[in-house]
């Protein structure tokens, strides 16, 4: 049956309304150089005029645009811009940004090959060059969800069905109830999230074995204690305040000797894979058995985006996999099997275009660069009589202005100044200032702008 277009479909392309959209997100992107990072707590307020009560009648596209951009844009935290050091978080690159907004027009549902075979292929795509950036063994299975948490909770999903059917439990069929209990050592630096994951998987977050770590935070592999069978070990690459990296090589080694799993969360750590200079760190992480990253973090792709990878493809697919009726049963590898959901947007389009635009030798520089700009920052630091409490081997500085009182007002104070953007945190009792170098955006300029902007903030609080 010939259609006629309706005037609905007509309206699809609004070219008038997504330049107008494109016009805005420049304007946003330029203006960024020029902004303090974080909001001005005025602008923060005036976001109550996007709500009230949901009002009868609607409003016309372009008009919904220039609220929200007029609204929301200056109550954003500079994130996208050169001089964000925050959490360990990059900013988006060009390419990933504009692939993003293609693959939104596109409106993919990645769920499966049918629902969108350039969503898959695009997904299956990417992972082999994940995989092979980061190397870890090609015959990996990987899923594509929100973000390191979810993708240890990805891995870890997989290494439980894996122990327990080890021990001749089918976890997925009977639960927990009644299963061999299933030891979880972490170190004493596991990240916050992993408890949660621990938890949602019914592992239990106060049953987890905590093993001792050095003065970087690495943990201790001589200290893991004998383990029995079924037990699962979480080492960490790279450690949210100190950048340290467990001992992947040793913790394996032990690990697997007592028939353990090995899963490494690399949220943002494994990435340093990609830079020769700094790969070493890394040593004996393809030994392991699963896992985890954030291309939200260093590869700069927008949120979403985590990554899970586990050696043992059976094990992912039995505590992943679904079917029904109306899905695809071909041989073909389709989403579904591999992540905890189902409908999902396209992540691996930004992430294929990230490293479509970069190549090899652009991530080893973003990471190189990166690295060199925190030894950077670490020096001139020291340099003004300021303590560096970590070693920097990454991009992670923390660094302490004096007493805990002293050190939290410099922070809100350089926050307040609005030239950069750090947090704070605390490092084996003391309280320190976090600086994460993570953003391709970030400029020798940025780098030398903030070093002035925390030298002048600390000495004014002297
Ligand atoms: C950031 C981070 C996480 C959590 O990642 P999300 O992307 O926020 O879910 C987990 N582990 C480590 C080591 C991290 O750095």
């Amino acid at each position: 049956m010939a259609t006629e277009r309706s005037p609905t479909v007509k309206r699809l392309a609004d070219s008038k309304l997504l330049n107008d959209a494109a016009r805005r997100a420049c304007r946003y992107l330029e203006d960024l150089e020029e902004r303090p990072v974080a909001p001005a707590a005025a602008a923060v307020a005036e976001l109550e005029h996007l709500g009230g009560a949901l009002p009868e009648e609607g409003m016309a596209p372009s008009q919904v645009l220039a609220l929200l951009d007029e609204a929301g844009s200056p109550a954003t935290i500079a994130s996208a811009g050169g001089r964000y050091f925050g959490f360990v978080t990059g900013g988006v690159l060009p390419a990933a940004l504009a692939a993003g907004w293609l693959a939104s027009a596109w409106d993919q549902n990645a769920f499966s090959t049918v629902s969108s075979p350039v969503g898959a292929a695009i997904e299956s795509i990417a992972l082999d060059w994940v995989r092979e950036v980061l190397a870890l063994p090609d015959d990996c299975a990987g899923a594509f969800v929100t973000g390191a948490t979810m993708a240890n909770f990805t891995a870890l999903a997989a290494a439980r069905h894996a122990v327990l059917a080890r021990a001749g439990w089918d976890v997925e069929a009977h639960g927990l109830f009644g299963a061999p209990p299933v030891t979880v050592v972490v170190g004493e630096e596991v990240h916050a999230t992993l408890f949660k994951i621990i938890g949602l998987l019914g592992l239990g977050r106060e049953r987890v074995m905590t093993v001792p770590v050095d003065d970087q935070g690495r943990m201790r592999a001589e200290a893991i204690p004998e383990l029995t069978e079924p037990a699962i070990v979480c080492a960490q690459a790279g450690n949210v305040n100190s950048g340290a990296f467990d001992p992947m090589a040793a913790i394996c080694a032990r690990a697997h000797g007592d028939g353990a799993w090995v899963h490494v969360d690399g949220a943002f750590g494994l990435w340093a894979a990609a830079a020769p200079a700094y790969a070493g760190l890394l040593d004996g992480v393809a030994e392991a058995d699963s896992w985890a990253t954030d291309p939200h973090k260093w590869l700069n792709v927008s949120y979403d985006s985590g990554i899970a990878l586990v050696r043992d493809a059976d094990s992912l697919r039995a505590a992943m996999s679904s079917s029904a009726a109306y899905w695809p049963t071909g041989t073909t590898r389709e989403p579904f099997h591999y992540t905890p959901e189902s409908s999902r947007r396209a992540r691996g389009v930004e992430i294929w275009a990230a490293l479509r635009s970069l190549g090899r030798r652009g991530l080893a520089d973003l990471v190189e660069c990166n690295c060199g700009m925190a030894a950077r920052i670490a020096d001139a630091l020291r340099g003004a009589g300021h303590e560096v409490l970590n070693e920097v081997v990454l991009n992670q500085v923390l660094v302490s202005f004096g007493g805990a009182d002293t050190t939290n007002r410099v922070v809100s104070a350089l926050q307040e100044d609005g030239t950069c953007w750090c947090g704070p945190t605390v490092w084996k009792g003391r309280a320190a200032m976090r600086i994460s170098v993570s953003s391709w955006a970030t400029t020798d300029e940025d780098v030398e702008d903030s070093i002035s902007a925390m030298l002048r903030i600390a000495a004014a609080h002297r």
